[in-house]
């Protein structure tokens, strides 16, 4: 026996007695709160894991078999929240089955998130300050849990094994004591002035994403004042925890008179020297370490209890819905349920155990808020009130218990109403709120923890339009296009009647055999102020000799904005008769003038049968621009640029755009908000189709406004949608004499025309 302990060292040297002073009472009632503190932790996560296994499937996490079994498009995709991260291979299509998003969590994506969790990165990026303070706070908290860990295994473990054993050993002491002791005040040290920082931000910072006021004002008031008492309870208890954790040691370091090895406890050893200084001898200093010692563990035996009752969850939950984000839930929706008896979501039972656990995650930063177009434009949408109103009502719905994490009100309706007659789509979340939303993802971009909104607002749409709840104008879209292909309500007959005008003949690629596919899109194709603008583009390819062709009455509505909408029936039936008119045509690749329509025939064609790649319209003038093949000559012209959001943030195509420009010599000045963080035109999501008189200030006259301060004389879009809203905007906000609106394609046509006219001379 003893020969099986002889390589452990004995528990002399360096070290501290955990329960010096406390006595074997005291140790028996620590026990005892330490146990009943970890039974209610326990049990809240418990009630939380319940909560979450009621949720329906979400294909997250599907077995090895299913995976190898499952349709590859191979598709790269962002790894983690806020796609700052590398790339990953997304396996397998989106299911249409309805029972998942399609995305599946591997070792090297699980990974991928690992490491972003680590090192926060999600949590810096947008707020370089918040992300440093926070990745103190988050490895200063690990390191001192794994030192408690480390304390308990030597302390209840080798020891009580050892003295079983005959002899009680211990690797708590020695050099093992003094790095132990310098790591965990160096990270303690650390925390303490990430939370500062965090608490000096919260008190005095004013910042908008950290105002509680709600988007949508409910009728009879609403209070949150919970939440700002939650938030400082939250902050306050860890503050105090690391405050009485650091005296504590100073107290002990003064009452054992200074061990000259506790000087590798530097922040204790400071603290010691303080209370000396304040004339507390060794005898009071030790009287006050042992009240400290009381304090310090029933406040961290309290901690621990509190930790799934209250915000302080985030800790956890955020870990595995990073780790289960999917960061192609918005630009590949899923198909509903087949079997359900209704469409979209009307109950709690319709949730994805991910979509529950979104909820949980929601930390109140109000980054999606400050990001949101509709919340900036006095929309009664807030990405962040839409998950708190979702969570409370999911708490209620289950008898979840909160502490200091609820918003009160007076009535029975919105998310406090968690009884079985209230219907989520309408009751909790207004009809108002659900069709403001444009789909612009920016929300899912900036959240840090890897919440999915869109797709669940497209759930609730779903629900919506299921039960007729939608503007006439929408109703009225939605109908042109189930009649005609189109939300123009015109004869498909006329989609190609732009070309008519070119003097030269655009090939019909039913029959005749082309390198490229000309997707148009409706409102490049319909619009009247637009189709000057195909023409430009037809002739500049024409010139270039791109071989490329059209579908002329065949091409319809992509079904984008249709899907988004929540109109799932019509958009797969635009869906299928738009590949039936790939397949009837010949070409090797699609091209589109409209990023909404690259967005759908890019990433969710795939699953109806499209096989052919699909680009941007900037993406192939890049291509002949950097080629040589469109003569240019340098425009001497200040520009600034519009990322669209389905091209930039849904679809990563930032840089095409801007070689474009850089081809043409244009001097480009960055938006402030640009690539992926880009502020949406505000016609997105169908909204495009729905009035917005109502709003204080239109998405895009708050674009127009930005473009307005730098010092530019074009504003540079590449979407047709975008230069109908930004031309509109230009005029309203009163800019258009001093920023001009231009599309990508006129100042290419621009710059080949002043080529040619020095060829001319
Ligand atoms: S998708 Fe855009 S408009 Fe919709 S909630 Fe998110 S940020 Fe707001
Ligand atoms: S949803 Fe995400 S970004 Fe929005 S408040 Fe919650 S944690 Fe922050």
């Amino acid at each position: 026996m003893t020969s099986a302990l002889a390589g452990l060292p004995l528990a002399v040297e360096e070290t501290r007695e955990v329960f010096e002073g406390i006595g074997t009472l005291g140790e028996g009632i620590f026990y005892a709160l330490a146990f009943t503190s970890t039974s209610v932790f326990a049990w809240g996560c418990w009630r939380r894991i319940r909560k979450y296994r009621r949720g329906r499937p979400a294909g997250r996490f599907r077995s090895r078999e299913s995976r190898v079994a499952a349709p590859s498009n191979g598709e790269r995709v962002t790894a983690t929240p806020n796609g700052e991260q590398a790339t990953a291979v997304v396996q397998g299509a989106p299911t249409r089955n309805g029972s998942a998003n399609g995305h599946t969590v591997d070792a090297g994506t699980a990974a991928h998130s690992l490491v972003a969790l680590a090192a926060n990165t999600t949590v810096r990026k947008r707020d370089r300050a918040a992300g440093i303070a926070h990745f103190l706070v988050f490895w200063g908290f690990i390191t001192l849990f794994i030192g408690t860990v480390i304390l308990t295994i030597d302390y209840d473990i080798v020891r009580n094994a050892t003295n079983a054993l005959g002899e009680e050993r211990s690797f708590f002491k020695g050099a093992f004591y003094l790095g132990y002791s310098v790591i965990l005040d160096t990270m303690g040290l650390a925390f303490v002035l990430g939370m500062l920082y965090l608490m000096w931000r919260r008190a005095f910072g004013h910042k908008a994403a950290l105002d509680y006021t709600r988007a949508e004002k409910p009728e009879g008031g609403y209070s949150r004042d919970e939440f700002v008492q939650g938030d400082w309870l939250f902050l306050g208890l860890l503050f105090a925890l690391l405050s009485t954790g650091f005296l504590l040691e100073g107290f002990r370091i003064r009452a054992s008179g200074f061990p000259s090895f506790e000087v590798w406890s530097p922040v204790g050893w400071l603290i010691a020297r303080g209370v000396r200084a304040v004339g507390i001898g060794t005898g009071g200093a030790g009287d006050v370490r042992i009240a400290m010692w009381w304090v310090h563990a029933v406040m961290a035996m309290g901690f621990v209890a509190y930790i799934p009752f209250s915000k302080a969850m985030h800790m956890l939950t955020d870990t595995a819905n990073v780790v289960a984000f999917d960061p192609a839930s918005a630009r590949r929706l899923h198909a509903p349920r087949p079997g359900a008896d209704h469409i979209g979501y009307r109950t709690l039972d319709d949730f994805t155990w991910k979509e529950l656990l979104d909820l949980d995650s929601c930390t109140k930063c109000g980054r999606c808020h400050v990001a949101c177009p509709a919340t900036a434009s006095g929309a009664p949408l807030s990405p962040r009130d839409f998950i708190l109103d979702l969570r409370q009502w999911a708490d209620e719905s289950t008898g979840g218990r909160t502490f200091l994490d609820r918003e009160r009100r007076p009535t029975t309706t919105g998310p406090l109403a968690g009884n079985g007659d209230v219907r989520v789509a309408g009751d909790v979340i207004t009809v108002e709120t659900l069709w403001s939303c444009t789909t612009c993802m920016a929300c899912v971009e900036a959240c840090p923890v890897g919440i999915e909104h869109v797709s669940t607002i497209v759930e609730l749409r779903r629900n919506l339009v299921d039960e007729g709840a939608m503007e006439p104008t929408l109703q009225s879209a939605l109908q042109n296009l189930a009649q005609q292909g189109n939300s123009f309500g015109k004869s498909s007959r006329m989609r190609a009647r732009w070309t008519k005008e070119l003097d030269f003949e655009v090939p019909d690629a039913r029959t005749t055999p082309v390198r490229y596919l000309w997707f148009v899109g409706d409102f490049a194709a319909f619009d009247e102020r637009l189709q000057e603008l195909s023409r430009t583009l037809a002739r500049i390819l024409h010139d270039a000799g791109v071989d490329f062709g059209l579908l002329y009455e065949d091409e319809w509505n992509s079904g984008n904005d249709v899907r988004r909408v929540g109109e799932e029936g019509l958009f797969e039936m635009l869906v299928e008769h738009n590949v039936a008119a790939f397949e009837s045509a010949s070409f090797d690749e699609i091209f589109t003038t409209d990023p909404h329509s690259l967005n759908t025939l890019r990433n969710e064609y795939p699953e109806f049968g499209l096989d052919k790649p699909t680009r941007h319209y900037t993406e192939v003038l890049a291509d002949l621009l950097e080629s040589g093949a469109i003569p240019t000559r340098s425009l001497d012209v200040r520009v600034t640029y519009h990322d669209p959001c389905y091209l930039a943030r849904y679809n990563g195509v930032t840089d095409p755009p801007r070689r474009v420009l850089r081809a043409l010599g244009c001097d480009l000045v960055e938006m402030p908000r640009n690539k992926d963080n880009t502020f949406c035109c505000g016609a997105g999501g169908g909204r495009i189709w729905m009035d917005d008189s109502g709003l204080e200030e239109r998405p895009s006259e708050n674009r127009i406004r930005e473009a307005a301060e730098l010092d530019v004389e074009r504003f540079v879009v590449a979407c047709p949608k975008d230069f109908t809203m930004y031309t509109d905007a230009a005029k309203t906000t009163g800019h258009d004499d001093r920023l001009q609106v231009v599309d990508v394609i006129q100042l290419v046509d621009e710059a080949r025309v002043a080529a040619d006219l020095v060829v001319t001379e």
